[in-house]
């Protein structure tokens, strides 16, 4: 067996979050910029996006599919799992939350937090996700760095750590100030963000930069006792000893480290990146993953071990155009190899490994082998979709699977031809297989064929893929919403759920946002979304 490229504790396994149109795309290129893997900057919007592969993407200017692209920060590799920013996609987020160890949570510096984040940041609570926040735009009019900041503490009752301040705003905006090192670090516009100055704190801004310090480290020792004990003898602490207690209430969801940039300017990025590595978790930080023995039904805990045998977890089967199906998945326990066997225990199929891949945002690296921690794409499982458990085929386990809502919007498609019905019935069963939320089936009655998914956004996009990549010609009816609400108010509900998942429980064929009451006897909703193909009076008495 060859040795791993990178050691565990190298690693990190982050996703990159936004509220749509904050900046999760130019990061996302910024980061794979300085990364350097791509050697050219692609503007979001004009096509020539990295992150962005699908046509449609481009055109609607979000990022949609949650592929995952591998690249690498100084000492570690990072693995970047894409999540999408609209909320048509939220069960998406979720299956990435999976996945993933932490997080880098992208806010526009004038609107700071927004609806979808609120809605992301939750789901990462209910995963215990570790975040740091980038504050983009900076360089925009009314960006507002402590604003941003304050509305993380008054819309997601976190407890936000800024580690830096930023050096101006709008058309001033310059560069950061470590608050840690207390250097500044200032960008020359000229080298796209690749280059710039480490220097001293210039002198108009020592002074508020070293109230800030001081807010850092009180912030902290509200939260770590060994920098209380310290900072209460008036004892130094040094630069080491404040990452380390960052990194470790970081890991706790104590504190979320703030940073400042603009992306689109390219600035702030590389620090941003520092902060991954420096304080998201590896695989080691991270409880292991749970998984069921099928046969004696014990649990077992997936520790990352190299030499264990096999467990992986499906976390997306996508359409590649040149290499076909691609199951990307991730190792949480053991080594997978290229042409080995592997059970699907989910489906209690035998399957081949054929080739395995890791992406790179320019090129696809073939690989011999996926060591526990990391994240490949696999080409040849032909019955593997979403969700689903691989193991080594002497020792089956069933990991503790995602749960997929159901869908709540319906079309009706019709195709223009019998050549399109025919072409039309494979599209549909390609494109269920890649995605668990969306399903497609015949009116028994009248024999229209109905679509259903997660958003009217998300149906156009299959209908759009139909017709590029399957060639189908087809009609859409008027969509058909029988239920969807917002809450806006916290009710509480008794009873039980049909199904839970994450934050989500299942009355009947709705779907709820919930967290559990205090007494543990009933449950809270919160600006909850409320979904269903159902008729109105079937709403459960949440009141
Ligand atoms: P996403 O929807 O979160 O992926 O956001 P995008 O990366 O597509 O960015 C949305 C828009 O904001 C685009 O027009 C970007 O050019 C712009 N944008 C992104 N980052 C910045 C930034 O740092 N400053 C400014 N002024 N605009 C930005």
């Amino acid at each position: 067996m060859a040795n791993r490229e990178f050691p565990l504790e190298k690693t990190r396994n982050i996703g990159i979050v936004a509220h749509i149109d904050a900046g999760k795309t130019t990061t996302t290129e910024r980061i794979l910029y300085y990364t350097g893997k791509i050697h050219k900057i692609g503007e979001t919007h004009d096509g020539a996006s990295q992150m962005d592969w699908m046509e449609q993407e481009q055109e609607r200017g979000i990022t949609i599919t949650s592929a995952a692209t591998t690249a690498q920060w100084k000492e570690n590799r990072i693995n970047i799992i894409d999540t999408p920013g609209h909320v048509d996609f939220t069960v998406e987020v979720e299956r990435s939350l999976r996945v993933l160890d932490g997080a880098v949570v992208v806010l526009d510096a004038q609107s700071g937090v927004e609806p979808q984040t609120e809605n992301v940041w939750r789901q990462a609570t209910t995963y215990g996700v570790p975040r740091i926040v980038f504050i983009n735009k900076m360089d925009k009019i009314g960006a507002n760095f402590d604003y941003s900041v304050g509305t993380i503490a008054d819309r997601l009752q976190a407890n936000p750590l800024p580690v830096q301040m930023p050096i101006g705003a709008e058309d001033n905006f310059e560069g950061v100030i470590d608050l840690i090192e207390m250097k500044a670090d200032l960008y020359d516009e000229d080298e796209l963000g690749s280059k710039w100055d480490v220097v001293d704190v210039p002198d108009e801004y020592k002074e508020d930069a070293q109230a800030r310090r001081d807010q850092m480290i009180e912030a902290l020792a509200d939260v770590d006792e060994d920098i209380m004990d310290k900072y209460l003898e008036g004892e130094e602490i040094s630069n080491d000893e404040l990452r380390a207690a960052i990194r470790k209430a970081t890991l706790n969801l104590d504190v979320f480290p703030v940073f400042a940039g603009s992306a689109f300017k390219n600035k702030g990025v590389q620090m941003m990146l520092d902060g991954v590595n420096d304080y998201l978790p590896s695989p080691l930080d991270v409880k292991p993953y749970n998984a069921t023995d099928p046969e004696t039904g014990e649990e077992v805990e997936l520790k990352a071990d190299d030499s264990a045998p096999f467990a992986g977890l499906a976390f997306k089967i996508a359409t590649d155009p040149f290499v076909g199906r691609l199951t990307f998945l991730r190792v949480y326990r053991g080594t997978l190899e290229s042409g080995s066997y592997v059970l699907n225990s989910t489906k209690g199929k035998r399957e081949r490994v054929g080739r395995l891949l890791q992406m790179h945002s320019n090129q696809r690296k073939e690989i011999s082998e996926v060591f526990s921690g990391d994240i490949a794409a696999a080409i040849g499982l032909k019955n593997t979709t979403t969700g689903d458990s691989l193991t080594d085929p002497k020792t089956p386990l069933i990991l503790e699977s995602m749960e997929f809502p159901e869908p709540v919007i319906q079309v009706s498609v019709e195709p223009k031809s019998k050549a399109d019905q025919d072409k039309m019935d494979v599209a549909l069963q390609k494109l269920a297989e890649e995605d668990p939320t969306f399903k497609a089936e015949t009116n028994p009655e009248t024999g229209e064929t109905l679509i259903a998914g997660m958003g009217e956004l998300h149906l156009d996009i299959i209908v759009d893929r139909m017709k590029r990549e399957f060639n189908v010609e087809a009609s859409v009816g008027a969509p058909q919403v029988a239920y969807r609400e917002t809450f806006t108010k916290t009710v509480q509900a008794q009873g039980k759920f049909v199904r839970q998942s994450g934050g989500k429980g299942q009355y009947g064929d709705v779907w709820v946002e919930f967290t559990p009451n205090e007494e543990g006897k009933g449950f809270e909703f919160e600006d909850a979304i409320v979904g269903g193909v159902v008729p109105r009076e079937y709403i459960p008495s949440v009141e």
